[in-house]
């Protein structure tokens, strides 16, 4: 199993700044606010009224109240308590997923480019995962025939997030539904849709794969709370899911490490059974780093990007450097890239590699725009002197 590429990434970063060396992180994808006071408040109260024991393995029943209400409301899905499991992060909802479905040999579709840890996440469940190419011309978004021609027996899951982690790329539901007009055909596939950025979509419209009545008992959807609600350190992620996948996966969690953390859940209550309007401003700080970052990275040459429409990263293919040497450094892949720019322009990316395209690097915006922008300018000089 790989290291994650995105947290080594900012290991690295760190470990270069405690060095003294000045470097700015756009490694890693984490909202660079601070977690809204209405949700911090929550979080202070449940300290002070003594929420301290064990937590019920699948969440608080109060909290997967205010999850169903958040999927009724946000995404127009049903569920009943027995359908939702709380986990430690949308990572942890991830691993039960691969651990309890996931047979020795059993093949993963990922659309490419994915988010780093499905692969390694399927991997260590004994699965086998298999890329769905795409390209930058198609916005990273991949075809019905490209799915369909990627399919075996052996295909026991697909897993891809939309907003998509790197790409930026949001499938329409149109999309979606042409995808699942294939995936409909083999019911034994298990598609995990993995949401977790649906509020930072800045195409105001976000679909989910359970929303079609014929896919609803063979979707999984996953979210949480790390990024719309800036709670990265606060692990807190969920499923909506076909009863049977969702009590296999409280069992495995009950051996695993339990219910989540009982003060981060009673402020997840808060966090969900607020509006997504209370967050708006993030989501528009989001956008407008978006239009900025790619205005800044079209004049920087060798830069090809398409145009995110969610999430916080851009994911340029910069394979014009490859073959290339910079300041007596021979640039091969997209690593020797992401390493160079890390060197010469003190400034932290992650390979494109870690996300099965190894034309690109991502990029992340999830910081200020003060850093943006010198980023960009280190990152333009270091390729153009
Ligand atoms: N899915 C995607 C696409 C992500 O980018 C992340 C980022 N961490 C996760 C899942 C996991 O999130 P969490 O912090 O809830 O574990
Ligand atoms: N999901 C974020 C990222 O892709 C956080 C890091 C991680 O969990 O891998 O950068």
């Amino acid at each position: 199993m790989a290291t994650s590429a995105t947290l080594a990434m900012a290991a690295k970063a760190r470990e270069l700044r405690e060095e003294g060396k000045d470097i700015i992180g756009l490694s890693l994808g984490e909202p660079d606010f601070t977690v809204p006071d209405f949700v911090k408040e929550a979080a202070i109260q449940a300290v002070k009224d003594d929420f301290h024991a064990y937590t019920p393995v699948d969440g608080y029943g109060d909290l997967k109240k205010a999850i169903i209400t958040k999927f009724r409301r946000d995404n127009n899905l049903i569920f009943t308590p027995a359908q939702i499991v709380v986990s430690t992060g949308a990572k942890q909802s991830l691993a039960n997923l691969a651990m309890v479905l996931l047979n020795e040999g059993d093949e993963v579709l990922l659309p490419a480019p994915y988010w780093v840890s499905y692969a390694d996440i399927a991997k260590l469940a004994g699965g086998v995962p298999v890329e769905i190419p795409s390209t930058i011309d198609s916005d990273f978004k991949v075809t019905p025939q490209a799915l369909e021609a990627a399919i075996t027996p052996k295909t026991k899951m697909m897993i891809y997030s939309s907003p998509c982690n790197p790409s930026g790329s949001v499938y329409s539901r149109e999309e979606l539904r042409a995808l699942a007009d294939v995936l409909v055909k083999y019911p034994n596939i298990i598609i995990v849709s993995d949401e977790i950025y649906e509020h930072i979509n800045f195409t105001g419209k976000h679909a989910s794969m359970a929303q079609f009545d014929d896919m609803y008992e063979q979707t999984v959807t996953v979210n949480g709370v790390s990024k719309a609600y800036a709670m990265t350190g606060w692990r807190i992620g969920y499923i909506g899911a076909p009863e049977w996948i969702a009590r296999a996966c409280n069992k495995m969690q009950g051996q695993i490490t339990s219910g989540a953390n009982c003060i981060a859940q009673r402020a997840t209550i808060t966090a969900l059974e607020n509006p997504p309007s209370k967050i708006q401003y993030m989501v528009d700080a989001f956008k407008e780093r978006r239009t900025m970052i790619l205005k800044l990275l079209s004049e920087i040459p060798g830069f090809k990007t398409n145009k995110p429409e969610g999430a916080f990263y851009v994911f340029p293919d910069i394979s014009y450097y490859f073959g290339k040497t910079l300041r007596g450094k021979q640039i091969n892949s997209a690593s020797d890239f992401s390493l160079y720019l890390l060197e010469e322009a003190t400034v932290a990316t992650v390979t494109g590699e870690a996300f099965g395209d190894p034309n690109c690097i991502r990029i992340s915006y999830a910081a200020s725009e003060a850093d943006i922008k010198e980023a960009m300018k280190r990152i333009k000089a270091a390729l153009i002197d």
